[in-house]
Parts: C-alpha cells; structure tokens; sequence
C-alpha cells in the first residue's frame, strides 16, 4: 500500500449534499480545499443514494436557499434543457415549499466539473478513518485501494452525515435508540397507471399485509397516503428500512440487506397481483440503503424543537432552515408537523455548526447539531447545502485571516456567502 501526503488549507469530509457546496465556497474564496468522499461521486444522498428531491429552494413568501446550491441546480437544468419552474406556482397545497427535482447524472457530473474548475483536489473511494492534531493543523489519515493518504490540514468541515470526524476525534455527539427508519431507493416502471383503480388496489394492499405476503414498512406511507401513491410513484422514495444505522459498514450491510429484501417482496407482491402491473419492470435501484438520522454532533448550541417551530431568530444566525417537520417511525409511518405560521422561516445559528469544545473544525448537514425533532426539519437538502456554504466560508476567512474558524464572526460569514449569490438569512 502506497502512503501519500498532502496539505490543504481545508479538507471538506465527504463530498454529500453539504460538503460538495461547503468545498466549492472555500475554494472559490482562495482556499486549498480538498474532499475525501467514500463514494464515487459528488452529491451523497442527493445523486448516489438517488434523493433527488432537493427541498425548498423558496419558501412562500421568496428565496429561502439560493447561493452556490441554486447556481448548481440552474446549471444541471439548463443542461437538461429544461426551465426552471415557476416558484410562485409550484407549490402544493399540502405542504408548503418549493418541490425540485435533479437528475442524478447531470447534477453529478456538473458539481464535479464546478469542482475541478475550483482547484479542489478530489479523493473518491477513501474513507478517513483517523484524525489526530497536530499543532495548529491537523493530520487525517484516509484508506482508499492501494492508498494510505496523510492530508494536513488547517481546517476540517465534517460533512460525512455520521460525524465520522466528530467521532475518531472523541468529542460528544448524539444518538438515539430509536432512529427514524432509512429507506432503499428503487424505481418499477410499466405500471399501466389509467388501469390503476384506488379502491382495489388499497383492498388488494391490506389483504397481502395481512396475510403475510408483504411487510409493515414495505409501503413507508400507510398512515397518510393510499397505496395508489406507492404505484404512482414507482415504489420510489415510498418504503422503510426500520432503524437504519449506515454509520459502518455492518449496519450499512445491515440495511442495504432489509431494503433489497423489501424491494424484491413489493416488486413480486406488484407484478403478480395487481392489476395494471403485469408488464411492470424493476427499472433502478440506487446501490446502497440511507439513513435520516445515525449520529449527530452535539455543539456549542442545540437547536430545539421550539427554536425551530417557532424560528428563533439567532444572533449568530448563518442560513436559512425552511421546512415543515417530516418525521418517519416505524409505528407511525410518516408524520408531518407544520409551522402554525407558513411565513416563518427557521434559521441555523453558527454555534450549531461547532461541535463543543472544538477548534478548526465545522459541520454541516444531517450532523447538526440540533434535537431529534429540529432534526426532522432541518435535514432537508437545501438547507444541508446551505450549511454547507455557510461553513465553506468561515474555512475560507479563517484561512485568510489566520485564525480558527470559530472565531469568525457570523455577520463576515452571512456577507460572504451573500457575496456568493446566498439568500438573505
Ligand atoms: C430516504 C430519504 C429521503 C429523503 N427525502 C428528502 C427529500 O425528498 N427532499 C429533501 O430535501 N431531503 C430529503 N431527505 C433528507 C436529505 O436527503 C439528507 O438529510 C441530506 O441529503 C443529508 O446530507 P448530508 O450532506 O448530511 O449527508 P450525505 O448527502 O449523505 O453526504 C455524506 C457523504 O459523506 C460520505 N462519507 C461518509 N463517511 C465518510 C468517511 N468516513 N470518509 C469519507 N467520506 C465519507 C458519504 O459517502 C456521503 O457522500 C431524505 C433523506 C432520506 C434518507
């Protein structure tokens, strides 16, 4: 096994739906940056786990998420040819929002040219697996095939979703026993949706649940959707992987093992009994399972349900969290708790954004640090990215200015990332 050294300025942990936006802020300010990502792409859950619904990019009353995310996404649609819809109109009656949808290849594909265009060096298929400091760096090991890499680096931002960084360096983090089910994402086409009757699909549903055919949680749905729902779409985004903890590499085999299990069972439970899906194809399955929730990290502030049902406003406030609370279980399904007022929009204070007691380290995305039901909120992908960027430029002037970054004030933070297109927090 080679061993390779680097040094960066600021090495961004996992490329996901925050560190891809968290990376492209510090080096289009002028920072080194570089990205160690297990996987194989940018985007994390966005492309690879195949979410491509990145959440809401406008709230009712304007932007709420715009910046170096909504750049990327207008970029991938104009390669698709495609307009970007109307955020005044496209929003449901059911929820409030702005709904987008990415395609996965495209967005990938463009984020990494951004990336390259931006100087940051990219690692795929490494793991960090130990992190050490040194002085005022720090010295992060990363396995990949045949690759042993040493990277010192000024600044971390811990993006990998499980506060991997958090974790190999020993500070607090949060985990609860009972988690919010993960769920494979998977897609079957061919379902003939005019000869789809809702009555009789429901009844065929709820013979097969009880007869043991298929499973609680194979439709993730059931307490607020009818059936019909899970063939309109595809099964995607539909089922449940109870209690998923993708944070290693036994419970991500774990997972990927109940979701496929799942996913073979509706698929046969579609094509052989219900009616309109005979000539029904298994078309995609995204190669791993996904958690909502395994570790987040505990820091200099909590974010509480209050804070985000009632959108505390926050001193040190950095970005915007527009959300309702979409909160899964496996006794319940779904539930969804909504702002009483629709105009508030929650925010994410930089402390949130330290984990405690730490120094030249920031995270961003599902890691916050924020209760389990701010969570719920919080963890959408605009808002992730957001963080993302939010962090990006406070590597970004730490580095500049030769201090860590938690003493970069948040209105610097608020100005840069306004600077790069952002929306006003
Ligand atoms: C099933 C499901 C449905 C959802 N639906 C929606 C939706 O419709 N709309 C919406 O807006 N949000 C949705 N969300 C929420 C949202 O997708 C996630 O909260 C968000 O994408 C998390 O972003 P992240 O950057 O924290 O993590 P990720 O995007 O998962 O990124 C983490 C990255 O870190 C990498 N990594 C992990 N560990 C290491 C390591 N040790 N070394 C190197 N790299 C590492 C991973 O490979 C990954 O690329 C959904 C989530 C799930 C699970």
């Amino acid at each position: 096994m080679k061993t390779m050294r680097e040094t960066v300025d600021v090495l961004v942990a996992g490329g996901g739906t925050a560190g891809h936006i968290a990376a492209l802020q510090a080096a289009r300010e002028g920072a080194r940056t570089a990205i160690i990502e297990a996987g194989t792409m940018l985007g994390g859950t966005m492309t690879a786990g195949g979410v491509y619904m990145p959440n809401h990019f406008f709230s009712k009353t304007g932007p709420v998420v715009q910046g170096i995310a909504w750049e990327l996404y207008c970029k991938s649609k104009a390669v698709e040819g495609l307009p970007i819809p109307d955020w005044t109109r496209r929003r449901p009656q059911e929820t409030p929002g702005y709904y987008s949808y990415i395609n996965v290849p495209i967005y990938a594909a463009v984020a990494e040219e951004e990336a390259v265009q931006a100087g940051i060096t990219l690692h795929y298929h490494e793991f960090i697996s130990a992190v050490a400091s040194a002085g005022n760096c720090w010295e992060v090991t990363s396995l990949g095939r045949g690759i042993r890499r040493i990277t010192t680096a000024r600044e971390i931002i811990d993006c990998t979703g499980d506060s991997d960084v958090v974790r190999a360096l020993g500070l607090e983090v949060m985990y609860d026993q009972v988690r919010q089910p993960g769920t494979l994402q998977y897609k079957i086409e061919g379902i003939a949706h005019e000869e789809i009757w809702e009555q009789e699909v429901q009844t065929l549903y709820e013979e097969a649940l009880a007869a043991g055919v298929i499973a609680r949680g194979d439709f993730a749905y059931p307490n607020i959707l009818p059936f019909k729902y899970y063939l309109d779409h595809g099964g995607h985004n539909a089922t449940h992987v109870y209690n998923a903890d993708t944070s290693d590499s036994d419970g991500q085999t774990a997972a990927n093992i109940e979701g496929r299990a799942r996913m073979l069972r509706m698929f046969k439970f579609v094509k052989n009994r219900v009616p309109g899906c005979e000539r029904a194809v298994l078309k995609t399955m995204y190669p791993f399972a996904l958690a909502r929730e395994t570790y987040r990290t505990l820091g200099e502030y909590v974010v509480t349900k209050d804070d985000f049902l009632q959108a505390r406003e926050f001193e040190d406030k950095v970005c915007n969290a527009f959300n309702y609370v979409d909160m899964h279980s496996q006794q319940e399904g779904c539930e969804l708790y909504f702002h009483e007022d629709e105009n508030l929009v929650p925010k994410i204070p930089f402390r949130a954004l330290i984990p405690k007691g730490s120094s030249r380290l920031t995270v961003a995305g599902r890691i916050v640090s924020a209760e389990r039901f701010a969570l719920a909120g919080i963890r959408a992908q605009c808002t992730c990215m957001a963080m993302g960027q939010a962090v990006g430029a406070a590597a970004a002037l730490a580095i500049k200015r030769g201090v860590p970054s938690r003493e970069i004030d948040s209105k610097d933070i608020v100005a840069l990332t306004l600077a790069h297109g952002a929306a006003p927090v």
